[in-house]
């Protein structure tokens, strides 16, 4: 009764959302503030003033929508956090926002550079359909985003998985020999997750230019808005670049489900062709407006981010300070470990005091929880926790 290809299937296992009690929600990477007060106000009025939209079927390729992305990250230079933030309310709703003049993007990102799609899960299931074979192995770290290999399942493409360094970066150079030996594609997170380690956007300039010329180049940048290096300018030099973001994360809209690629428009259609032939109207009327609304109040996220950033670096310093180990995070989360505590004790000692965190059993991490930064209260609520793991 069932189709032959259901075996290649492994679902992605994600972060729990139980309900049996109100936790401290550290185990997800969703942001802890809530979406800009412009979002809210945008909801409000589509279900009031534009009601009978919801009638009829969204604007299928979401113009609006990847105008306002293209405008956002022009203004933000692609790297929330490290953003200038000019006037506006004291949370930098409404501010006016300058890219930190490192991350000044050297040309204008343009609305055909963009695909937005129902969350960056579905953008990379049409990027693995659109661009990788089944002829041949996709490079990918050993560790990184675990819905990759979901996809290497599900549409039968062969991976081939290249182990990290001793210090938890990637192994650039294993990674390209293999990529070259078999002329692959190559994907991984950038900051990478779970290790929270990021690349300079000057490595990936080098890994690119020594990948192969006829493969797409992958970088999923669900986290670089808190603090890492934005590979979007490095779409001036290489037309097999794809990048891939989110609003789950940094737009503090897991919710909403809303992720998008920055690429040439040449590969936008692409992955548009794949859409059209899935799912015609993955991002609805909804969506559509909340996720123009916040890239109209960039001020905000960019303080957000911010915010995010200084709780991360304190908590490192807490860490470090009470013997665990600590890997640099340019991310929402900190992965972390302790000399004689198994990764699953400390879990669920942290679990019985009210706060999920998130802890691997993958062979190679089991000792390790990675934290998602909450709220300066969530966090000194961990710290007294954690203080006497
Ligand atoms: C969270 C995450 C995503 C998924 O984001 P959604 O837009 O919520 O689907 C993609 N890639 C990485 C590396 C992530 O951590």
């Amino acid at each position: 009764m069932i189709a032959e290809r259901m075996k290649n299937l492994h679902p992605y296992v994600p972060g729990e959302q139980p309900k049996d009690r109100t936790y401290i929600k550290l185990n997800a990477n969703e942001n802890p503030y809530p979406p800009s007060p412009l979002v809210a106000k945008a909801v409000e009025k589509a279900a009031k003033k534009y009601a009978k939209k919801m009638a009829l079927y969204p604007d299928p390729d979401s113009n609006e929508l990847k105008t306002a992305i293209a405008s956002m990250l022009n203004d933000c230079g692609g790297v929330l956090a490290r953003a200038k933030v000019c006037g506006g309310k004291k949370n930098g709703s409404g501010a006016k926002v300058e890219p930190c003049p490192a991350d000044k993007i050297p040309f204008t990102v343009t609305p055909d550079m963009i695909y937005a799609g129902n969350g960056s899960d579905e953008v990379l299931s049409f990027v693995f359909y659109a661009f990788f074979d089944s002829d041949r192995e996709l490079v990918l770290p050993e560790h990184t985003y675990s819905f990759y290999p979901v996809y290497g399942g599900f549409y039968n493409i062969p991976l081939k998985k290249i182990p990290l360094n001793g210090d938890w970066t990637l192994n650039k150079e294993k990674m390209l020999e293999a990529a070259n030996e078999n002329d692959s594609s190559i994907i991984f997170a950038n900051p990478n997750a779970p290790t929270s380690l990021g690349l300079s956007r000057s490595e990936v300039r080098e890994m690119i230019k020594a990948a192969p010329k006829d493969r797409i180049f992958v970088v999923d940048e669900a986290y670089v808005d808190f603090g890492g290096e934005s590979c979007i300018p490095l779409l001036a030099e290489f037309d097999n670049l794809v990048i891939v973001r989110t609003f789950s994360k940094s737009l503090c809209g897991a919710g909403l489900r809303l992720g998008y690629v920055v690429s040439s428009p040449e590969l936008v259609n692409y992955i548009t062709t794949v859409k059209n032939s899935l799912n015609h109207f993955p991002v609805d009327f909804m969506a559509q407006q909340a996720g123009i609304a916040a890239c109209r109040d960039t001020g905000y996220y960019a303080e957000c981010a911010k915010s995010v950033a200084f709780e991360r670096d304190e908590f490192i310093d807490f860490l470090r300070a009470h013997g665990w180990f600590v890997l640099d995070s340019q991310t929402n989360f900190v992965f972390c470990k302790k000399d004689g505590v198994l990764g699953e004790e400390a879990y669920k000692k942290i679990k019985q005091e009210g706060i999920l965190v998130r802890h691997f059993n993958t062979p190679g991490i089991e000792e390790f929880l990675r934290i998602t930064i909450g709220t300066h209260g969530q966090m000194k609520a961990l710290c007294a926790v954690m203080e006497n793991i």
